[in-house]
Order: C-alpha cells, then sequence, then structure tokens
C-alpha cells in the first residue's frame, strides 16, 4: 500500500490491482488502457486477458485535468465519490457501479467495469431510445433523495449527512460555472460567435438573472438530500437493458430538483442539438418527441415513487398533515425545473460545452440548435412556477420549438 499520493502510471495501475486480495489470479496478464475522457480524473481500465476479468480505477489528480495544475482541485473528491457510491448502492441497488476498494492515500477508487455500456450522451446523439431509462433514472431518483432527506433521516443522522459530504470546493465549481460565469462576460465563458446577441440579451436581462440568483441561492443553501450533483448525460451508461450512474465526485447535501434538473437539462440539450444532428427530418421529430416523453415519464415516475416512499417512511407528524406531500412535490418540481434551465443555458454560454451540440459541424446550424436551447432554458426559469406538471413541462418545451 504506498504510503504518500501519486497518480498512478500505466504500469503503476497493474501492480496496484495485482496486490489487491480477492480481484485477480496471481497468473493474470494484465493490460491497461487510460481512458478517461471526463474533466477531471484518471480513469484506467484493466483486463485479464486470461480470464477476461475486468476492472475500472479511478484516481483524482490534485488538480483539474481540463485546465492543468494551474487549477488546484482537492483529493477529498475521491473520498465524497467512493463514499456516496456506496450510499447509493444501498437505496438505488444495480444502478451504480460495485466499489471494489477505495484507497485515501492514492485517492483512487476500484470498481465495477461497465465497459459493455455506453455513456448515454453518446447514445442520445446516435438517436437511440432506451425503454429502461426513465424508469431506471426515477427510481435511482426518488430512493437516493428521498432516503437521505429529513423526511426519513432522524435529525441528528441527517447533520452527521450534512457534514461527511461538506464539498465546497466542487460545489464552488458548479457555484461559479452554473450560477455566475454564463450571466456576465466572464474569461471563462465560450460560445459560438454567431449567438452573440442572444448570449448579450441574457448578460442584460435582469428580471432573468434575479431568478437565477435566487436558484444559486437555493443551490448554496437549501440542505435537502444528498444529491448526485452531476447527473449530465455523460454520468449516465446504459445498455438497451440496464442504467448505471457513474461520477458522484460532486455530491453533497444541497437541494432535491438539482439532480432532476440535470437530467431534464441533458435530455432538452439533446432535443435541441437535434434540430441541427443531420439526418432525416422525421427521424430526427419523432426522436425529439421521444426525448420529451421521457423527461415527462422521468418526472411522473420520480413523483409516483417519491409519494410511495412519504406514505410508508415520513417520519415527522407534522408533514403527515393532508397535502404537504402535495406542497413538497410542487415545489420540488418548480425547483427541478428552475435548475434545468440554468444548467442548460450553462453548457451553451459557459465552460464545459456538450457533445450534443459541439458536433453539429456547420456553426450557423450549430447556432440555431444553441440559441433553441438558450430559449427553453430561459423560459425554463421564467415560466417554472407556472408548471404543475410533467405534461405541462413538455408543452412549455414544445411551445417554444
Ligand atoms: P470524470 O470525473 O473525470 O468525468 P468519469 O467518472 O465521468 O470521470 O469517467 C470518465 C470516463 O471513463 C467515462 O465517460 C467513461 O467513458 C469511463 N468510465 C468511468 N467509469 C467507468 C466504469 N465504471 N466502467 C467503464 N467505463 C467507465
Ligand atoms: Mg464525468
Ligand atoms: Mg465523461
Ligand atoms: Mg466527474
Amino acid at each position: 500500500m504506498a504510503q504518500a499520493y501519486q497518480p498512478l502510471t500505466d504500469e503503476g495501475a497493474i501492480q496496484y490491482v495485482r496486490q489487491l486480495p480477492g480481484l485477480f489470479e496471481q497468473t493474470a496478464e494484465l493490460v491497461n488502457r487510460e481512458i478517461g475522457d471526463g474533466n477531471l480524473n484518471l480513469v484506467f481500465h484493466i483486463v485479464d486477458q486470461q480470464s477476461d476479468k475486468s476492472v475500472i480505477i479511478k484516481q483524482a489528480l490534485p488538480y483539474a485535468r481540463v485546465v492543468g495544475e494551474s487549477w488546484p482541485l482537492t483529493l477529498d473528491r475521491a473520498r465524497i465519490e467512493s463514499e456516496t457510491l456506496k450510499k447509493e448502492a444501498e437505496r438505488a441497488p444495480g444502478l451504480v457501479p460495485k466499489v471494489f476498494h477505495y484507497d485515501p492515500v492514492m485517492a483512487l477508487t476500484v470498481m465495477e467495469d461497465l465497459s459493455d455500456h455506453i455513456i448515454l450522451r453518446t447514445g442520445l446523439i446516435q438517436r437511440q431510445r432506451y425503454p429502461r431509462l426513465a424508469e431506471d433514472i426515477a427510481t435511482f431518483l426518488a430512493h437516493t433523495l428521498f432516503f437521505t432527506s429529513d423526511y426519513y433521516l432522524d435529525p441528528a443522522s441527517k447533520k452527521e449527512l450534512v457534514r461527511q459530504f461538506i464539498n465546497p470546493e466542487l460545489c464552488n465549481i458548479t457555484e461559479g460555472l452554473v450560477f455566475t460565469d454564463p450571466y456576465y462576460d466572464a474569461d471563462t465563458n465560450s460560445f459560438n460567435p454567431h449567438i452573440r446577441p442572444q448570449v448579450e440579451a441574457i448578460w442584460s436581462d435582469a428580471v432573468l438573472k434575479r431568478e437565477v440568483a435566487t436558484l444559486k441561492e437555493s443551490f448554496m443553501t437549501k440542505a435537502q438530500a444528498l444529491l448526485h450533483g452531476d447527473l449530465h448525460t455523460g454520468s449516465i451508461m446504459v445498455t438497451d437493458s440496464s442504467t448505471k450512474v457513474i461520477d458522484p465526485e460532486f455530491a453533497f447535501v444541497g437541494p432535491i430538483g438539482f439532480d432532476i434538473g440535470a437530467f431534464l437539462a441533458n435530455l432538452f440539450l439533446s432535443f435541441a442539438s437535434h434540430e441541427g444532428q443531420p439526418g432525416s427530418i422525421t427521424e430526427r421529430r419523432e426522436y425529439q418527441v421521444w426525448l420529451l416523453e421521457t423527461a415527462q415519464q422521468t418526472w411522473h415516475r420520480f413523483e409516483q415513487q417519491f409519494r410511495t416512499l412519504w406514505q410508508e417512511h415520513v417520519r415527522d407528524e407534522m408533514w403527515k398533515t393532508p397535502g404537504y406531500v402535495d406542497q413538497v412535490l410542487q415545489e420540488i418540481l418548480v425547483d427541478s425545473i428552475g435548475f434545468a434551465g440554468c444548467k442548460m443555458m450553462r453548457r451553451v454560454i459557459g465552460l464545459a460545452p456538450v457533445a450534443d451540440l459541439e458536433t453539429i459541424e456547420d456553426e450557423r446550424v450549430r447556432a440555431e440548435a444553441e440559441r433553441l436551447a438558450l430559449h427553453i432554458g430561459r423560459e425554463c426559469v421564467l415560466q417554472r412556477r407556472s408548471i404543475t406538471d410533467g405534461d405541462a413541462l413538455v408543452h412549455l418545451v414544445q411551445s417554444i420549438a
């Protein structure tokens, strides 16, 4: 076991897993490839060529990979990630990769290899349909969020959970990149020059910015449940029959609507991107319908499952007051739509663009899709309080497209 942190080399990663008990035979012929495509960490894919057994090692670097050593970043995020994966596995079994080993000194997690899955964002760009997606994500959201909230936990355990998942550096990234930088001429922004007029309109829209300011404050202060914290379609891996949520290093105790909103935002970003992706218009329109149905079903099934959990488990007498669960769910929906709007605008204006839009080669065609994404994002933030169910949300998006 290492005495001090060091980033693994390709060979070092092989030696590392070889000495872990219970994973590989002594005679294993291990080969390794670094497959990380994310912004922050190293990811190694290690396979035993004799048995085909394989694992993933994810190791945090002491800086943000996307920027380099000039942007230091806490290694504690590896602890947050492995502890969150374990909690999620308890409440949403089968929907996250299994954790085999966590090493606090090396800031790494050895986990189940999901290489037979693909990143959902890639599947959505290819216009693949995933029949289990809405149900599985609704189950993941309802269970991980309900069981880590005050609706279920006793007050002392809940406060202990808040303490365990204090994640100031990664929260600070979200606070800046999602809720602040896109709304002024920040150095971190990068957007298509063809949409400058629409971006400048957002920068001078005080009504919109006050709403985003409110959502930012909720993100920072509304300690409702243990969030995944980064639930975009690059953090979900899929096959036709399986859904797995990866990469919870941004986890902290925050507003329930933030995770739901992240997922909805990425469905709507995909929706907007298929305005400009190549292929037949009929095929693209039909796919957009599937995306909206998936959004509608996700909310619908989240709500149903959350109500069931509430009926069985809600802890506090005051919260059993008739109608209170409806009030809670309405507030979660409004928050979710607001956060979805922020997450959409951020992906168009700010750092970390999404491949859904970036893969549209023609800048002018891409600009059309980006304007649609900005428009949907803006209306989600402004009109969120008038939305009362998934159908109304889908109608809002359809009315803009
Ligand atoms: P980051 O935090 O740097 O974004 P991720 O956890 O998202 O890292 O992983 C980066 C990439 O590595 C993913 O997009 C995926 O392609 C691959 N990956 C991560 N975890 C697994 C896994 N358990 N099985 C297979 N591939 C994985
Ligand atoms: Mg990632
Ligand atoms: Mg990734
Ligand atoms: Mg990550």
